[in-house]
């Protein structure tokens, strides 16, 4: 049974191309999904159509059996069901951690609003920051309070739009795997919107890839990865080598092994320290530069490198 329900979803600014093109998309109860889409790509519009504060062209949105109104539509816009965290969070400043989260239960009675403003803290491992403001607080604490903010209604859908992405690698990423949890035990629904793959990964393996405003490809990261819809997909995961003798078909730098004498001959142009491999840009006969792993960092600059593939690695379109 789907339960939000994005049903042709057309979205044009006054003078400008589509933002938003044909999109349909259905997400169960509870599952968390992340959107992943370059920027430009039609996410955030498409979050805040999702949440009822922007209109639209064509095409519905349906929270259960609720049709989800326009700005236009609905005196207040917007729905406490369906909550929007951003990237700036917003916070007061002069108020204490429980005030912020407790600000949306304003006209809830004293007792309800603090049994509330209590679970949250407890779920969210605040508790020992209640009285804190939110300059005491670190970039990941504070964006947790803001999700409290949002979870203190008891909304049955959170759309993440990068609310990440100003804190430290591992800071998101605990965060992230914190929130993961947290998600799952309010079977809450979630639509996290990212650029970073490794970001998307982290919180589910349900993908849904947006390019120029349309849904290009869903699925799992396996499948995606291994049957990509164009290019654009299959680049999302990494760099692709083109090999020159077949039209369009590409191979990746994790499927190539180097050898010293057997395999398509080139010569090291450069050579980069990552943590698991050396990253050789390798000048092949023919001209082409490709890059490849060097995993057991066997080769230097300037020396012969010899590539070989299974071609059933390669990708074609
Ligand atoms: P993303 O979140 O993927 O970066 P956006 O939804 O912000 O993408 O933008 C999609 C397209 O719509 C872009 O071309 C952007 O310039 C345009 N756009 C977004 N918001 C507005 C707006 N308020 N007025 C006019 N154009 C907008």
């Amino acid at each position: 049974m789907s339960y939000l329900k994005i049903e042709s979803i057309q979205k044009t600014y006054q003078n400008d191309k589509p933002a938003i093109v044909d999109f349909s998309l259905e997400i169960p109860k509870g599952q968390i999904i992340s959107l992943i889409g370059e920027s430009g790509s039609g996410k955030s519009t498409l979050l805040r159509i999702i949440a009822g504060l922007e209109s639209k062209n064509s095409g519905e949105v349906f929270l259960g059996e609720e049709k989800i109104l326009t700005p236009k539509e609905k005196l207040v816009p917007g729905y406490d069901e369906i909550q929007l965290v951003f990237q700036e969070y917003h916070l007061y400043p002069n108020s204490t951690v429980e005030e912020n989260i407790g600000r949306p239960l304003i006209q809830y009675d004293k007792a309800y609003k603090k049994k509330r403003i209590d679970e949250l803290l407890k779920l969210l491992g605040l508790d020992a920051f209640s009285t804190k403001l939110p300059r005491q607080l670190s970039g990941g604490q504070q964006q947790k309070v803001a999700i409290g903010r949002a979870l203190s209604l008891e909304p049955q859908v959170i759309l993440l739009d990068e609310p990440f992405s100003s804190l430290d690698t591992i800071q998101r990423r605990e965060l992230i795997v914190e929130l993961k949890t947290i998600f799952k035990q309010l079977e809450v629904t979630v639509i996290f919107v990212t650029h970073d793959l490794d970001d998307a990964l982290q919180m589910t393996d349900s993908l849904v890839l947006m390019h120029k405003g349309k849904l290009l490809q869903k699925g799992s990261p396996e499948s995606i990865f291994e049957k990509p819809k164009n290019l654009y997909a299959a680049k999302l995961f990494s760099h692709l080598n083109i090999v020159s003798e077949k039209p369009r078909t590409y191979i990746r730098p994790s499927d190539i092994q180097l050898f010293k004498s057997v395999g398509l001959a080139g010569k090291v142009l450069e050579k980069q320290y990552l943590v698991h491999y050396n990253q050789l840009n390798v000048r092949l006969e023919n001209g082409a530069e490709w890059l490849v792993e060097d995993k057991k960092r066997m080769f230097e600059l300037g020396e012969k490198v010899c590539l070989r593939w299974d071609e059933k690695k390669e990708i074609s379109f």
